[in-house]
C-alpha cells in the first residue's frame, strides 16, 4: 500500500462531457473539504502508515484551489515520501502561472496532468473549456521550463478538429505523456442530453493518427489510450492497471485495498459523494473474489503493452486459470488478437483495438 488517490471534487466551471464527481465551490465548501479530509487522512494513516511510493492528486481541478488551501491539503497528508516517489497533480491551464508552479515544486509536486484538450479554440469552446490555446501552450511552456514531468490530456476525433494538428502540437511542445482519448457521451450528461453522439469510424481514425504521430515522436504507446517517452510513465496509474493496490481519500474516490481471507482477495472502498463524505459516512465496502480480481485483471492488464502474466495471477488468486483459458487464447492467437510469451498474455495492434471483444471471450472462458 505505497499510492496514495486523493480526490479532489471542485472545477472553476463543469464541462459539458464530464460525469466524473465535481462542484463548483460554495461558501465554506473547501474549508469543511479539507477538515475532512484531514480527519480522514488521519485515521487511514493509523492502518497503512507506509511511506508513499506515488501519490495522485486528482478531480476535479486540485490546481483550482487556493495557495493556502493547497498547502493545507499537503499538511493534512501524514506519509513521508519514499525517494524519487511520483507525486502528480492534475491542473487545468488556466490555473496556472509562474509562481503557482513555484509552490507546487516546494510542496513536492513534481508531475502535472494537464487538461489541454485541444490547442484549437474552436474545440475548446465546443467542449465548454475555461482556456484558449494560448493559455495552453502557456501552461505546457513554464510547466516544461519549472522542471515538472508534464503529461496532456487530448481528446481526439471531434468533428471540428484538425486531430493532427493537435498531435503534432504536442511533439513540439515536448511533453514526455500524452494521454489521448475520444469523447465519450457519457449518460446523463449535457452532451448527452443534447442528443450528441459518438463517432467510432472518426475515433478509431483519430486514434490511429495518434499512435502513428506520438510514436514517430518517441512517445510509445504503453498503454491503450496512454504514450509516453521511456521512463515517463505514469506510474501511479500502472498500479491500477496493474490490478494492485492503493488508498483513497476524498468525495468519490475508490481504493483497493488487500483482503483478510480466501473469499476475499481484496475490497474495494468506495467513498460517498461530497456532501455525504462531509458528514462523516464512511466509504462503501465491497469483496473482491479471487476470481473476480482476475476478471479484473485480465481486463486492466490487457490495455497495456506489456499484457498480463497469468502464472503470477495464478500465485496470486490461488486459482488455476490457465487450462480454462487454453483454448480461447489459442483462438484469439490465430485470430491475430494476442501474443503469448510463457504465460504472458500480450495484446497485439489489433489487439488493442477491439479489446473489449478479446476481454470478454477470456471471461468467458473463465467462467466456463
Ligand atoms: S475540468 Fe475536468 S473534472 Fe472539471 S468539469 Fe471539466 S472535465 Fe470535469
Amino acid at each position: 500500500m505505497s499510492s496514495l488517490y486523493v480526490h479532489v471534487p471542485f472545477c472553476p466551471t463543469l464541462c459539458p462531457y464530464c460525469d466524473f464527481h465535481v462542484v463548483r465551490r460554495g461558501p465554506g465548501w473547501v474549508e469543511a473539504y479539507l477538515k475532512r479530509l484531514q480527519e480522514e487522512a488521519e485515521e487511514l494513516y493509523q492502518a497503512h502508515p507506509q511511506p508513499l511510493q506515488t501519490l495522485y492528486l486528482g478531480g476535479g481541478t486540485p490546481s483550482f484551489l487556493r495557495d493556502r488551501e493547497l498547502v493545507a491539503l499537503f499538511q493534512a497528508l501524514p506519509w513521508k515520501w519514499q525517494p524519487g516517489a511520483e507525486v502528480t497533480l492534475e491542473a487545468n491551464p488556466g490555473t496556472l502561472n509562474q509562481e503557482r508552479l513555484r509552490l507546487l515544486r516546494d510542496l513536492g509536486v513534481n508531475r502535472l496532468s494537464l487538461g489541454v484538450q485541444s490547442f484549437q479554440d474552436g474545440v475548446l469552446r465546443f467542449l465548454g473549456r475555461a482556456h484558449g490555446r494560448k493559455g495552453a501552450l502557456r501552461a505546457v511552456e513554464m510547466a516544461l521550463e519549472g522542471g515538472f514531468r508534464v503529461s496532456l490530456d487530448l481528446i481526439l476525433g471531434l468533428p471540428m478538429q484538425e486531430v493532427e494538428k493537435d498531435l503534432k502540437e504536442a511533439t513540439r511542445l515536448g511533453v514526455g505523456h500524452v494521454s489521448a482519448y475520444t469523447l465519450q457521451v457519457e449518460k446523463g450528461t449535457p452532451f448527452a442530453l443534447l442528443g450528441l453522439k459518438e463517432d467510432p469510424e472518426r475515433e478509431a481514425w483519430a486514434m490511429e493518427k495518434a499512435e502513428a504521430i506520438l510514436e514517430e515522436a518517441g512517445l510509445r504507446r504503453y498503454e491503450v489510450s496512454n504514450f509516453a517517452r521511456p521512463g515517463e510513465e505514469a506510474r501511479h496509474n500502472l498500479v491500477y492497471w496493474r490490478a494492485g493496490f492503493w488508498l483513497a481519500l476524498g468525495p468519490g474516490a475508490t481504493g483497493q485495498y488487500p483482503g483478510q481471507d480466501l473469499n476475499a482477495y481484496a475490497f474495494r472502498r468506495t467513498h460517498p459523494p461530497l456532501p455525504r463524505w462531509l458528514s462523516g459516512e464512511p466509504p462503501k465496502e465491497e469483496a473482491i473474489s479471487p476470481l473476480e480480481h482476475a476478471k479484473e485483471s485480465l481486463m486492466l492488464g490487457l490495455r497495456l503493452k506489456e499484457g498480463v502474466d497469468v502464472e503470477a495471477l495464478e500465485r496470486r488468486t490461488g486459482l488455476s486459470l490457465w487450462p480454462g483459458l487454453e483454448a480461447a487464447i489459442q483462438e484469439l492467437v490465430q485470430e491475430g488478437h494476442l501474443q503469448v510469451e510463457g504465460f504472458r498474455l500480450i495484446p497485439t495492434r489489433q489487439g488493442l483495438f477491439l479489446l473489449h471483444q478479446t476481454v470478454l471471450r477470456l471471461w468467458q472462458a473463465l467462467e466456463g
